[in-house]
């Protein structure tokens, strides 16, 4: 993403009335222009959140360290110890020890028995924020990705929901990203979590728009196109519509959740793949 395209699409932005800008990846931190994109966003009015897995990239680091924590929030992927190249992992440590409270550390759950207790030790290790940002593995639409198969989305709730007491203990918040569901915990979930669809459109350096980040193979529609931002993310809305009342299991068809709307029955990529696929929905009862 170069600066003369945040140019170009700033004026759409605020016309939209978006209040917050997410930069994501590939790695943002290694866009040479990273700087001059975050100043110009904020300079603009924007608020700016960034995903990064935390590489070396000291005077965007320095840069992000020395900002304005009402202006840009940094949310930063750790991996697991073991699992993964060692660099990466030492690499977003050694990131997060520079962001210290700018940076809320993050985790994206793909098997059912992650053990996630080593982000509270390296989250206080780095004087990094109490809050801990945890996402599921979703499919992509086209299906080429390691995701959190259904089967075992009540054994990641189990862990969760464990790891969720043990962080409130330490003094953290647990914070729950897209695609969670509601019958993923047996017992309450973690305090503030959220289990329907808002997504955060995702705009392409191509000028494209998507729904979210995991429907980007399921079509765009040009951000310059009839109603600028408003009228792609209409569209884009009119596509994934039926399958917003559907839910990924079975048994979502007599949830009372889905019908009230506490859940939005999972990830609307999954469920849109499983219809592609002409596969049966998994589960049966709640
Ligand atoms: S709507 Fe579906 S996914 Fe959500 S709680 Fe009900 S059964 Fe579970």
């Amino acid at each position: 993403m170069s600066p003369e395209f945040v140019r170009a699409i700033t004026g759409e932005l605020r016309r939209s009335g978006v209040k917050t800008v997410s930069l994501g990846g590939g790695e943002p931190l290694l866009n040479p222009h990273f700087i001059e994109i975050a100043e110009r966003l904020v300079s603009s009015g924007f608020k700016i959140r960034v995903f990064t897995g935390g590489p070396r990239a000291p005077e965007n680091l320095d840069f992000l360290a020395g900002s304005d924590p009402e202006k840009i929030s940094i949310v930063l992927n750790v991996t697991a110890p073991g699992r993964g190249p060692a660099e990466a992992r030492g690499s977003a440590l050694a990131a997060l020890s520079v962001l210290g409270k700018m940076a809320s550390p993050a985790f994206t759950v793909s098997n059912p028995d992650d053990s996630l207790d080593f982000l509270l030790d390296d989250a206080e290790k780095c004087g990094a924020k109490k809050n801990i940002r945890l996402g599921i593995a979703q499919p992509a639409y086209s299906g080429r990705n390691r995701f959190l198969k259904p089967e075992f989305h009540r054994t990641a709730g189990d862990s969760i929901a464990r790891f969720a007491a043990l962080a409130a203990a330490r003094g953290f918040k647990i914070t729950l990203d897209c695609g969670f569901t509601r019958c993923m915990f047996d017992a309450a979930p973690p305090e503030g979590a959220e289990f329907f669809c808002t997504p955060a459109l995702d705009v392409w350096n191509d000028g494209s728009v998507s729904y979210c980040l995991a429907l980007a193979g399921a079509g765009r529609e040009p951000l310059g196109g009839k109603g600028g931002l408003a009228g792609a993310q209409k569209r884009l809305l009119k596509k994934i519509h039926p399958f917003k009342r559907t839910g990924l299991f079975a048994r979502c068809r007599e949830c009372p959740h889905l019908e009230t709307g506490v859940c939005g029955g999972g990830c609307i990529s999954q469920i849109m793949r499983t219809f592609k696929r002409g596969v049966s929905r998994p589960g049966g009862g709640a």
